[in-house]
């Protein structure tokens, strides 16, 4: 049985062992160290240091067949030392990734994890993390605990605010840490995704927002809400 097993069963380092001495025959095989990261993308990295082979792959592929094991090990290895790639393992990665729930897996990844924070709280203007706190106090008698709080890369008119679930965090558009948009309307924004955490919904994407009746009713509690709202729809 162990015979059987080690026949059907090759680890990816194992994999990657064989299909370097496939690719260099004459050059014995390195130790063999390979990490499944938590990218945003289906990337993988390959490099040689200190005669060690370090290969970096997503953690999407980690319980991906041996086949594409093997296509991926041909395609890194390939191009570590400039051969040719051979076809059938580029097609069948290839293939592989273009699957419909590989697809949807890393579409998801591209939008939580993709979303990295570039900023702490402190922005030019504004500091999410008094602001969070004073907030925390006058809405949830200071129990909430505090997420990560962080400004998009990009001043984004569409999403000012947002909850990510996956990392905790709540990021607000950059394009309210201006003197030009007042205090009351980063405040609104800021509780609004504050209400995401309090008030957690069954999420069909990460990008769409569910407003229950509860969050509703407790978002109305927020005083000169319809003032905000108007800034927010004025901002320059
Ligand atoms: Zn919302």
């Amino acid at each position: 049985m162990q015979v059987q097993s080690a026949l059907f069963f090759e680890t990816p380092a194992e994999i990657y062992a064989r299909v370097f001495s496939d690719l260099k025959p004459r050059t014995a095989v390195p130790e063999i160290k390979i990490q499944f990261r938590r990218f945003a993308s289906a990337n993988s990295f390959i490099r040689l240091q200190d005669g060690c082979l370090h290969v970096r792959i997503c953690d999407v592929l980690e319980g991906a067949p041996a086949p594409i094991h093997e296509a991926l090990a041909y395609i890194l290895i390939a191009k570590l030392y400039r051969k040719p790639v051979p076809a059938h393992c580029d097609a069948r990665y290839r293939r592989y990734l273009n699957r419909a729930d590989i697809r949807r897996t890393l579409d998801l990844l591209r939008q939580t994890r993709g979303r990295k924070f570039v900023s702490g709280p402190k922005g030019d203007v504004y500091d999410l993390e008094p602001m969070f706190e004073e907030l925390n106090f006058q809405f949830f008698t200071g129990l909430m605990a505090r997420p990560l709080l962080g400004w998009s890369r990009r001043p984004s008119r569409t999403m000012l605010g947002h909850y990510d679930p996956s990392h905790n965090a709540i990021i607000l558009s950059r394009i309210l840490d201006s003197p030009a948009v007042p205090r009351l309307a980063v405040e609104y924004v800021l509780y609004h995704e504050m209400l995401h955490l309090r008030y957690p919904t069954q999420h069909h994407g990460p990008r769409r927002c569910i407003h229950t009746p509860d969050f509703k009713a407790a978002e109305k509690l927020f005083p000169r809400l319809k003032e905000a709202r108007q800034m927010l729809k004025a901002l320059p």
